[in-house]
């Protein structure tokens, strides 16, 4: 059976960042920028006043002088700023032409409408001045083509005045739960039947891993139908299945994948929980799906979400294909595993100060973890299982143990992936 390394390294082969379209800003935070943007502006457009005051001439030193007009943000200069003279100016308005230097209105007194005394006679040439083009000028590159586009990029396209950018996509990930026993959330279930917790589980993962997700609905254990629901799930980037990819009778995911030409690229892999995982791809002309065929317990979906199909959103995203956010924890107990498999167990991870960091993972996380790796510590919480959501939902991370038999000692360093 192949290792989660090697699993991986097959996902990876076989992504590719979606093809980059134009998108409005409103859209597009979180994505990755597809070109380079070179400012068509100076910034600021015009020398422009930092503080409320006087805009006045550096050389000037006449402590009394006639105010020749008002200047509000917004507003265009009417008079030139001459010897003895100045103009009452507010933040972010243009200087007048003549002024070199602004001196703040608290240094200044008012002796009557049209004249000021400054208390500060001697200000420097460029006081208080924000000069043309001083943070940005016309043709310099602002953003290089593959950033992420933050709140703060997405500020400065507003600002270059573009409207529309070239990005990548969000890529569209399909989730599809199938089983007879299943019924939506909004049902009550019958004797032997369950809710489908995955399919809203499995959404919430796709988004948070920035992809857009579509919610299909419940797939039955009937070959026509599952084909059904399937062709609609091939139309997205990614197809993600829940449940019916084991060795059971109605197991007939595999089945349907390969009628509809979905290629397997690997099935079962030396994974606990996780084992019964599917990955394949469908070839459409230009396009690519990439389709997941996830156990069906809620807790061996998550971990087979978290280890294989978030990294691989990430990649068509255009952010590269992500390590798994991983710290190293002391384990605070003695643990013995089994071995067999490479285990991801529930786990929580705690600082010295016994604070809990519930954060997900983050790049906040990873500078905590990164630089101060001994301080934190991490207990395996006893499970009852991989449908054992509840304890899952305690944890703050999956403790990642090797395929090894083993006995821990309390105090040993563990790779901890943060979810
Ligand atoms: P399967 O992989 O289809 O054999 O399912 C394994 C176990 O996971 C069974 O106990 C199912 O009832 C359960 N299961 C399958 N799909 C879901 C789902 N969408 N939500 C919650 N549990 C599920
Ligand atoms: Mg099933």
């Amino acid at each position: 059976m192949l290792t989660v390394e090697e699993a991986l390294e097959l996902v990876v082969k076989n992504v590719e960042p979606l093809a980059a379209r134009r998108v409005s800003l409103g859209e597009a935070a979180g994505l990755v920028l597809a070109e380079e943007i070179r400012s068509e502006v100076n910034s600021p457009p015009y020398d422009k006043a930092l503080m409320d005051g006087y805009a006045v001439r550096s050389g000037d030193r006449q402590p009394e002088r006639q105010i020749l007009e008002e200047i509000a943000a917004g507003a265009v200069p009417r008079f030139p700023v001459t010897p003895g003279a100045a103009s009452r100016i507010m933040t972010g308005a243009p200087l007048p032409e003549g002024a070199d230097a602004v001196v703040q209105l608290e240094r200044t007194e008012l002796v009557s409408e049209s004249t000021v005394r400054l208390r500060q006679v001697d200000p420097l040439a460029g006081q208080n001045v924000l000069p043309l083009g001083a943070a940005l000028r016309a043709g310099e590159v602002v953003l290089q083509r593959g950033v992420v586009l933050r709140p703060v990029e997405i500020g400065i396209l507003a600002e270059m005045g573009r409207g529309v950018v070239s990005a990548i996509p969000r890529p569209r990930v399909a989730v599809l739960p199938t089983g007879n026993e299943l019924v939506a959330v909004g049902e009550k279930p019958e004797q032997g039947q369950i809710r489908n917790s995955n399919g809203p589980l499995l959404a919430a993962a796709a988004a948070r891993a920035g992809a857009h997700a579509i919610e299909l609905g419940i797939a039955r254990d009937k070959r026509e139908k599952l084909r059904r629901w399937v062709e609609q799930g091939l139309v997205a980037d990614v197809l993600v299945l829940s449940g019916g990819v084991s060795a059971g009778k109605f197991d007939l995911v595999p089945e349907v994948l390969a009628e509809l030409g979905v290629e397997q690229v690997f099935h079962k892999i030396s994974l606990r929980p996780g084992k019964p995982l599917w990955f394949g791809v469908k070839h459409d002309g230009e396009r690519r799906v990439l389709v997941f065929g996830l156990p069906g317990n809620p807790v061996s979906s998550f971990v087979c979400f978290e280890l294989f199909v978030r990294p691989a959103i990430a990649a068509m995203a255009g952010r590269g294909f992500e390590g798994l956010p991983t710290v190293r924890a002391r384990l605070t107990h003695a643990f013995v595993h089994a071995g067999g498999r490479e285990s991801f167990l529930p786990a929580t991870v705690s600082g010295v100060s016994g604070s809990v960091l519930n954060v997900a993972p983050s790049f906040e996380s990873r500078i905590a973890a990164a630089s101060s790796p001994a301080d934190l510590w991490v207990a395996i919480l006893p499970w009852q299982g991989s449908a054992d959501l509840v304890t899952l939902a305690r944890a703050n991370g999956l403790v990642r143990l090797s395929a090894a038999e083993q006995q821990l000692n309390p105090g040993t360093l563990l790779d901890v992936i943060l979810i």
